[in-house]
């Protein structure tokens, strides 16, 4: 038996958990990593084999003008095995990382299952495992697990779907076309205000109501609309059913008309920090580029930059926000970690990326040593800011992004330079937090 402070159960072996299951074995841990594949499989996966990709085989940009590429790049700095082996399983896919997703199952596979340091059971887990431990079951969680983190954690902090709305940039928006109040005034002109003529209304449903929409899977079709209306079944309705919901002018002034515009649809802040909004009430399962085309409409958005678009699908994940600390543990209970999907973060690299903090966080905890946060500059502390100081009223999952990251001081007016900027500022951050840990 185990001396138990050498041990870590990792529970999910996907992105997350193989991650953080390997920076474990690599500090010296050994790991009890459980998942219930092959035996039992949630609906989206198929291998048998752990660390499965299951939809796009697609890992995003490379290029440092994206934030998926400077994630990756905070993600080398940070030596992830989830990366490497994805850039030796690469395939042909211009400036983004694409995988054979076989090739590469099968070797995360390989590389988890020989680690002498990880013991892996096939088993369902149902109970909190006992002692120091990461949760990484992933968006579809299995349903006894579920109920048991819903139990544990109290009242209303685990979610079952992902209904969310757009998020653009505030940089992106057009200033002559919108102006900033709350309803009534009543508030600190928290909400940025879109006004819509009614020709610009009606062209706005028109294309809307037309627009292609994303098949769900079968598993996900039965309530995953429940209490929560996407904006194109809504207009299904009729053409004034948005002018007397989420697009509705009652109690806002254009101060450039001094009247109540036809139509409004409003902005509110992401989060504190950053320039991101969220298009209020604009829960949506319409396509990427029909999001970006439908939404580009209304005349303030006309050259929006979305830095996530909305979608409605089955996600088991925590409100991060009133349970989760800055290095992925519980507040209720510091020897628990949660990462991947079920933190909050979305994506395929975002969730390999809070497996490896949880590690990290976990190797910290058993060596007793402060954590120090990561640098807000970098995409991994910007999305752990995000994860732990966003509302917690309707928090949604969030992928890697430049909105998300605090402004540049002096920053270049062209749009490509300034990417680089926050790129170089970032990587910068993520080389100094890596070489202060000197215990790493
Ligand atoms: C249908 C779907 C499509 C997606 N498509 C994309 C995409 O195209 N691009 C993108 O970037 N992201 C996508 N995501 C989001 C996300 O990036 C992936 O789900 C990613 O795999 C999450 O990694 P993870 O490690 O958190 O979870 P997973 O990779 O899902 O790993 C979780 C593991 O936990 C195991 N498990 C679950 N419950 C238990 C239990 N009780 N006991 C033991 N084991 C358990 C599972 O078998 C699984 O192996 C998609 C998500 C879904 C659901």
């Amino acid at each position: 038996m185990q001396n138990n402070s050498s041990v870590v159960t990792v529970v999910g072996g996907g992105l997350a958990g193989c991650e953080a299951a390997y920076q474990l074995a690599k500090a010296g841990y050994n790991v009890y990593l459980y998942d219930m594949k092959p035996t039992k499989k949630s609906p989206a996966h198929h291998a048998d084999t752990l660390c499965e990709i299951v939809c796009s085989n697609s890992l995003k940009s490379n290029l440092l003008s994206t934030a998926s590429g400077v994630l990756k790049k905070e993600l080398e700095i940070l030596d992830s095995i989830v990366l490497k082996t994805a850039q030796a399983c690469a395939v042909p896919a211009g400036s983004a990382l694409a995988v054979d997703r076989e090739l590469f199952t099968q070797k995360m596979d390989k590389i988890i299952k020989n680690n002498p340091k990880i013991h892996f059971f096939n088993k369902e887990i149902a109970e909190i495992p006992n002692g120091d431990v990461i949760i990484a079951t992933g968006p579809l969680t299995s349903n006894v697990l579920a109920q048991t983190l819903h139990a544990y954690l109290g009242e209303t902090p685990l979610s079952f779907y992902d209904a969310s709305a757009p998020i653009v940039t505030e940089e992106s928006l057009l200033p002559a076309h919108y102006f900033t109040t709350d309803r009534y005034q009543k508030g600190e002109s928290d909400y940025i205000n879109c006004p819509l003529t009614k020709e610009e209304y009606e062209n706005f449903v028109q294309e809307l109501t037309h627009a292609q929409r994303v098949q769900l899977h079968a598993f996900e079709t039965a309530d995953v609309f429940e209490g929560c209306m996407p904006i194109e079944i809504m207009a299904d309705r009729g053409t004034e059913s948005l002018r007397f919901g989420p697009m509705r002018p009652v109690g806002l002034i254009d101060p450039k008309t001094n009247k109540r515009p036809y139509a409004v649809l409003q902005l509110r802040k992401e989060h504190a920090t950053g320039g991101c909004y969220n298009l209020v009430g604009c829960q949506t399962n319409l396509t990427f580029p029909e999001q970006k085309r439908v939404f580009s409409l209304i005349p303030a958005l006309k050259q929006a930059e979305f830095v996530k678009y909305g979608v409605m699908h089955r996600n088991t994940f925590i409100c991060a926000p009133k349970v989760l600390q800055n290095d992925f543990s519980l507040k209720k209970n510091p020897s628990i970690f949660i990462a991947g999907q079920l933190s909050g973060v979305e994506g395929y690299m975002e969730s390999t990326m809070s497996g490896l903090i949880a590690a990290l966080g976990m190797v910290a905890h058993k060596k007793n040593l402060p954590w120090k946060p990561i640098s807000e500059y970098t995409i991994t502390g910007a999305l752990i800011s995000y994860l732990t100081k966003a509302s917690q009223e309707n928090f949604q999952p969030m992928n890697a992004n430049f909105g998300i990251l605090p402004a540049l001081e002096n920053a270049q007016k062209n749009k490509n330079e300034r990417k680089l900027q926050y790129a170089e500022r970032a990587i910068r951050a993520m080389q100094q937090w890596r070489e202060e840990q000197t215990w790493l």
